[in-house]
């Protein structure tokens, strides 16, 4: 628009300029022709043609008080032949006008008189007649029909141009909201796609130009990035389906062992400690493996209503036992009827991950609170602790596979699989879990998950 502005007033600028030099050209190029015809008259006239009979001429053709015009006819001894009256428009004074002293046989010159600027077109004549007489033709007019044609042209492009910018404006806008249309649905599609609907696409704008090139290109690169992605995804399941059996063997044989009565004290440790790393790699394999199925969308979600409320409390009171080793109050809270659909038993990796965590690093007496409620037509699932919290800079990244807040508390925390898990269950539920926490004040795990209306035959026992 700025631009646009600026080009107008240009342009009206040059227009007016343009005009106004036009004009005043003009005008003097047709009082130079009437100089021109006025002079043809004195000096060609016939032989027997009286001055008086001359200027009566003058008069009736050219009728200059009529026409706010200027006609001074003078010899060249200064004598004033004709002067023509006041014009209509009273504009300028003709006795005031001062005689042209110079002999150039024309020119043009331009005076201020009362205020208005007056044109005039002077002739010397040649020596006519006996007497060898020079006559000095002028003829004037001012500048006030110039002035009121500008003043026309301005009021014209005061208002037109204004006019002219909304238009532009708003034609602009239109053109450019409805060229923009086809990227506004690409850019909503495309802010739709994640990790976990990969497969879908962008719609391709059949525009026939850049943007249909361009989201056949984004297209082609979420297909190469989905290929990707199952293939890390396929590579993560195989390898730890695969670690599997090896592990359950090592553990079985390392049992075996551990069972031997005539075991020295320091092997039987030793075996020990071995046993735990193997349960630790089974754990994790477990995991990554759970991940892995859940992001590809292989694990078939078993579909079945349950009441999360129960199973939070069911699954509560099977983790009490742990809670009162460290003196931590684990308290539940649940509305009545909160009915989701999904696979309890992946729900309730859930509600035992989060309690795990909660319990973790929730220092000795404590307090874990765990509340379901049903608000806004979702299921929510709390799960808040006083326990050391997590540092702002760590929270964004808590559910990223292997990621953990604090390194430095070495085996005693999990892999930093817990979380990712957490979330790969919630999001094949429909679901999200988010985490806000105070560092040094507690954390608090948030799980929202859609309601299921509810059917009888297809609810699942909780036990
Ligand atoms: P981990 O097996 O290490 O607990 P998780 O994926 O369960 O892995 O959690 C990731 C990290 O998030 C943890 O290492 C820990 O730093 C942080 N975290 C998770 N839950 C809590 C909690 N309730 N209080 C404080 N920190 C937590």
């Amino acid at each position: 628009m700025l631009l646009l502005s600026a080009l107008v007033l240009a342009f009206g600028t040059y227009t007016y300029l343009g005009m106004q030099h036009y004009l005043v050209s003009d005008l003097q190029t047709t009082l130079a022709r009437r100089a021109a015809q006025i002079t043809d008259y004195v000096v060609n006239r016939p032989p027997r043609m009286s001055d008086a009979q001359i200027i009566n001429e003058i008069k009736i053709l050219y009728a200059p008080e009529a026409n706010d015009r200027f006609i001074r006819i003078t010899r060249d001894d200064g004598s004033v032949l004709y002067i023509s009256g006041t014009p209509k428009d009273l504009s300028f004074d003709p006795a005031g006008i001062n005689n042209i002293t110079s002999n150039v046989p024309a020119q043009r010159s331009e005076l201020t008189v009362n205020n208005n600027r007056l044109y005039i077109a002077a002739i010397t004549t040649s020596p006519v007649g006996n007497n060898r007489q020079h006559y000095i033709v002028e003829v004037g007019t001012s500048d006030r029909q110039i002035q009121s044609a500008l003043h026309g042209l301005l009021a014209t492009l005061a208002i037109g141009f204004p006019v002219l910018l909304v238009l532009a404006a708003g034609g602009a806008y239109l053109l450019i909201e409805r060229s923009l249309t086809p990227v506004t649905t690409i850019m909503n599609a495309a802010e739709d796609i994640s990790l976990h609907n990969l497969s879908s696409r962008l719609p391709i704008a059949a525009t026939g130009d850049k943007l249909e090139h361009l989201s056949r290109a984004l297209n082609r690169m979420i297909t190469r990035l989905d290929e990707a992605f199952q293939q890390a995804s396929r590579f993560t399941a195989d390898a730890s389906h695969e670690l599997r059996t090896p592990l359950t063997i090592m553990r079985g044989e390392l049992e075996f062992i551990a069972q031997q009565s005539h075991l020295p004290a320091d092997l039987r440790e030793q075996i020990g400690s071995l046993l735990e790393e193997t349960e630790r790699l089974t754990h994790i394999t477990e995991g990554l493996l759970a991940i892995a199925r859940l992001e590809a969308g292989e694990a078939k979600v078993e579909r079945s209503v349950f009441d999360l409320g129960v199973l939070a409390t069911i699954t509560a009171e099977q983790m009490q036992l742990l809670a009162e080793e460290k003196q931590i109050a684990l308290r539940v809270s649940a509305d009545q009827d909160v009915k989701v659909g999904g696979d309890p038993a992946r729900i309730k990796q859930v509600i035992v991950n989060l309690l795990d965590n909660a319990l973790k690093y929730t220092p000795e007496n404590g307090a874990i609170d765990i509340r379901v409620v049903n608000a806004d037509g979702h299921a929510i699932l709390n799960v808040s602790d006083t326990g050391v919290g997590i540092p702002k800079q760590h929270l964004p990244h808590i559910f990223e596979r292997f990621y953990r807040a604090d390194k430095m508390r070495g085996r005693a925390g999990g892999a930093g699989l817990g979380l990712s898990i957490v979330r790969s269950i919630c999001t094949a539920h429909g679901g999200t879990v988010q985490a806000e926490s105070t560092p040094g004040q507690g954390s608090r795990f948030t799980v929202i998950l859609e309601l299921a209306r509810s059917d009888p035959s297809i609810e699942a026992a909780l036990v």
